[in-house]
């Protein structure tokens, strides 16, 4: 099958353009470039895709290299992969020398040997993700199918390509219902079965790599059908007991999507995703998944935050009583809990505290109290902290009625 026509119409000619220069210069150096995985499959379904992976029967890193030269483009070398990613306006375009890959153990990385196309197809984890197109000028646009990935395509079907693939890298559980629930497709039937055979695999993988798998479910447009997937197949329970992917986590989650700003969706998933389990519970979680700090303690102050929400169910209470329950705490474990309250008036203090209370500052400070004749120490900090309390409350408003309540306060 000849892509060159789908090829031309579906890349921008920029990307086009230097998609030629890097298959001239390959050429020249006797070496052959395919465009593979992900990019293949969308261009196929006609979806749009701006991660261009390509892959070289040759030295991958030093092509990008002379590419990059030649065309004054930034250029990041991972040697350790043996990989380059060129940034080119929104696309990035990563460049990797084709290989073979074995599994010393199941879970581990692989052991990486340089290889021709087919070997590098034969790594990846499902069909449809193992088309290349041959971008070389004698046969461009040439789809390599070996593992009837159109087809699969065709029949909307998720097909591991060997049977060890899930034992190999039980990440691939994740991802194949992650593709499922994308694009609405069907598990072959003897991957869906190896599949289930499979999920205690899942103990083989490390924290970070299990968390990478979950950060990209949260990129997708409906997560909450993967995570609903996953809970009903018993894949979360695998990595923690409690997890659920229930109807209640579906509605937060759509809830919270026009709300979030971008950059942190991904966040105020996760806290959704664990909003039922309990302190112990969480710990357990945040061990499995080798949590970052910081996002270890969101987690941790949403689930405190929790359990002290009943504090902030009056109307009567005082702004500087909302500030202090609320200020130690991480802001989006208070937005999570926003989110996902059942009462009005608690939802309104927690938006008071996060749009206002948490800004509120004092016109003076220590050298300006210094110099109305405070004497530094102990005290000066005590006059601070109930200026600050008097502003809150809106019982002093400008700097002159600050100074009088200084004042009237000074030893
Ligand atoms: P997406 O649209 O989600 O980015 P993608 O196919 O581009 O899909 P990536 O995660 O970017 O997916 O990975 C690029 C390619 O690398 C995949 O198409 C697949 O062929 C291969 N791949 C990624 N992860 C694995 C894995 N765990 N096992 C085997 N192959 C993998
Ligand atoms: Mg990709």
């Amino acid at each position: 099958m000849k892509l060159a026509l789908q090829i031309e119409r579906y890349l921008p000619q920029q990307v086009l353009e230097l998609v030629r220069d890097i298959s001239e210069e390959a050429s020249r150096l006797g070496q052959k470039v395919y465009l593979v995985g992900g990019v293949v499959r969308d261009l196929l379904l006609g979806y749009p895709n701006l991660d261009l992976d390509l892959v070289i029967e040759g030295d991958a890193v030093k092509l990008a290299q002379q590419v990059a030269a030649i065309r004054q483009i930034k250029l990041v070398i991972y040697s350790r992969f043996g990989t380059a990613k060129l940034n080119y306006g929104n696309f990035t375009l990563d460049m990797a020398t084709a290989r073979g890959e074995t599994y010393a153990k199941p879970g581990a990385l692989p052991t990486v040997t340089p290889g021709i196309i087919n070997n590098d197809l034969f790594r990846r984890d499902f069909s449809i993700n193992a088309m290349a197109i041959s971008l070389m000028s004698n046969n461009y646009g040439e789809l390599v199918d070996p593992y009837q990935g159109r087809s699969d395509l065709e029949h909307h079907l998720i097909r591991i390509l060997h049977s060890k693939s899930f034992s190999d890298d039980a990440t691939r559980i994740l991802r194949a219902i992650r593709y499922e629930q994308r694009l609405g497709f069907e598990l072959e039937l003897q991957t869906a079965h190896l599949l289930k055979q499979y999920i205690p695999m899942l103990d083989t993988i490390s924290g970070d790599r299990i968390r990478h798998e979950l950060e990209l479910i949260f990129k997708e447009k409906h997560p909450e059908h993967v995570i609903k997937r996953l809970g009903e197949l018993g894949v979360l329970q695998r990595i923690n007991p409690s997890l659920r992917g229930n109807s209640w986590i579906a509605e937060k989650f759509d809830k919270v999507r026009p709300l979030s700003k971008p950059s942190q969706l991904s966040s105020l998933y996760l806290c959704l995703f664990i909003y039922s389990l309990r302190e112990r519970e969480n710990e357990q979680f945040i061990r499995r998944l080798n949590m970052p700090t910081k996002l270890a303690r969101t987690l941790r102050d949403m689930l405190h935050l929790k359990n002290q929400l009943c504090l902030l169910d009056k109307s009567s209470i005082n702004h500087s009583e909302i500030y202090y329950l609320l200020h130690e705490y991480d802001p989006l474990a208070i937005q999570a809990n926003m989110l996902v309250s059942e009462s009005s008036t608690v939802r309104s203090n927690l938006e008071l505290f996060l749009t206002k209370l948490r800004f509120v500052k004092v016109s003076l400070n220590g050298e300006k109290l210094k110099r109305l004749g405070i004497p530094a120490g102990p005290e000066l900090g005590k006059i601070l902290q109930v200026l600050h309390k008097a502003k809150l409350d809106g019982e002093v408003k400008t700097r002159a009625e600050e100074e009088k309540l200084a004042l009237s306060l000074k030893p």
